[in-house]
């Protein structure tokens, strides 16, 4: 009794294998040639180092200000180490086991936390183990909790979060955080007394497609700093940038950037303040792709071993459409016409259904193996084990993304 186990969330790609990519020559391998050689029967997470490390160079470059990577998207540490190669240096974390991953691969880095409701345990931790200083809040309940569990510090920062009426963006996250403008403006007059740096952050939802929203938020952000009448030292304009999926193809990120620097310049900011943002989607969503294999097709059905428990969990009910291609190593890619296929995951819950349409050759068939393309973001991050389905292989390719976003690098020129 009282025996209570803990299992790792953070990293949850349970390696059956880390398929050895580094063995011939490191970074040449491409998909296709690791298909041909593993023949895999679990699902592969396909990493592109590179990608990654160049999402995030051209993000850092064009942001006027601090590019905190929101880590959840995705823990990969192989997808962490080359962020941080692009010049990633701050992080977003939401949890301990985010909070530790960070410290534990990078002692440079910055952690910030930006979960507005933190147990006690891991404020205490955050704070005095991993010397994280900045910390989000919502509520005057957090505020207080902030200052018990750091025994009073005197170096926080506070970052107040707002709230945003529901948005266009394709993954609303105004129903859970963000204190309304009237408590905004009590949170920070307070955080202002208390804390050395104190800021305001907001988020516009994920995969927002409208510059505009940026401007908007920003907009309502300055009424709450003039009802305040406070100085703030950071503004955080969130994450939410998108990127391209089939038959969506997002304005270029310099529009985005043009539209923050548009509703930042009405501020009039003190000249210190500093500019922060937290993509996630923007800087990993390209880098990665999942190799599936068929098991049986029924009709326009397709049975494959991976799903919405899987790393295709927006491929389920969000409905998200992902690029897909054939890989069948012993040639006979007849040039079949392509047709438009459903997806089934390999779990016995008839909710593990992906409505696509993924467009594949028409003579498809079991033993065939598919690549399913922009997974790097909310895609290995969000695998479960349900229904015993807890083997996945990761590996690192040489291969561009597998569609391109605009605003960032020309991998068309790299293929
Ligand atoms: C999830 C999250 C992000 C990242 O959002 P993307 O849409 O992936 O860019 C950034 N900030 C916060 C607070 C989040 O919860």
């Amino acid at each position: 009794m009282g025996h209570i186990r803990f299992r790792s969330a953070v990293s949850p790609l349970r390696r059956a294998a880390v398929l050895d990519a580094a063995a011939p020559a490191a970074q040449s391998v491409t998909v296709d040639r690791l298909v041909a050689e593993r023949r895999p029967v679990d699902p592969v997470h396909c990493l592109r180092p590179a990608v990654f490390a160049e999402q995030a160079r051209h993000f850092v470059r064009a942001f006027p200000g601090d590019v905190l990577y929101a880590v959840k998207c995705n823990p990969e540490p192989a997808v962490l180490r080359a962020l941080y190669e692009g010049g990633i240096r701050h992080f977003d974390a939401a949890s301990p086991g985010e909070i530790r991953l960070i410290r534990q691969l990078f002692s440079d880095a910055v952690i910030h936390y930006m979960h507005p409701v933190k147990s006690r345990t891991a404020i205490r931790e955050a704070y005095f183990q991993y010397g994280v200083r900045d910390f989000v809040l919502d509520s005057a309940e957090e505020l207080v909790k902030l200052f018990q569990e750091t025994d009073n510090a005197t170096d926080l920062g506070l970052i107040v979060r707002l709230a945003l009426p529901k948005g266009s963006a394709v993954y609303d996250l105004s129903g859970k955080f963000g204190a309304a403008e009237a408590e905004a403006v009590g949170l920070l007059r307070a955080a202002r007394l208390m804390a050395p740096r104190i800021g305001l952050s907001f988020h516009v939802g994920s995969q927002m497609l409208d510059p505009a929203a940026y401007e908007a938020a920003l907009a309502r952000a300055g009424a709450v700093l003039q009802q305040a009448d406070v100085v703030i030292d950071m503004l955080d304009v969130g994450g939410g940038f998108p990127v391209s999926y089939p038959g969506v193809t997002p304005p270029p990120l310099a529009d985005f950037m043009a539209a923050i620097e548009r509703g930042v310049a009405r501020l009039a900011l003190p000249a210190h303040c500093r500019l922060w943002c937290e993509p996630g989607r923007a800087l990993v969503a390209p880098g990665a792709s999942l190799v599936v294999q068929v098991l049986l097709r029924r009709g326009d059905m397709l049975f494959v071993n991976d799903g919405v428990y899987g790393a295709l969990s927006d491929a389920g009910a969000p409905g998200f459409r992902f690029p897909c291609r054939l890989i069948r190593p012993d040639g006979a890619d007849d040039g079949a016409a392509l047709k438009g296929f459903g997806l089934f995951g390999p779990t016995c819950d008839s909710a593990d259904r992906m409505a696509g349409p993924f467009e594949l050759p028409n003579d498809i068939g079991e033993g065939d193996w598919i690549e399913i393309g922009q997974l790097g973001a909310y895609g290995s991050a969000l695998r479960t084990a349900f229904n015993g389905f807890d083997r996945a292989e990761v590996a690192e390719v040489a291969d561009a993304p597998m569609l391109a976003t605009p605003g960032y690098a020309d991998w068309a020129m790299v293929a």
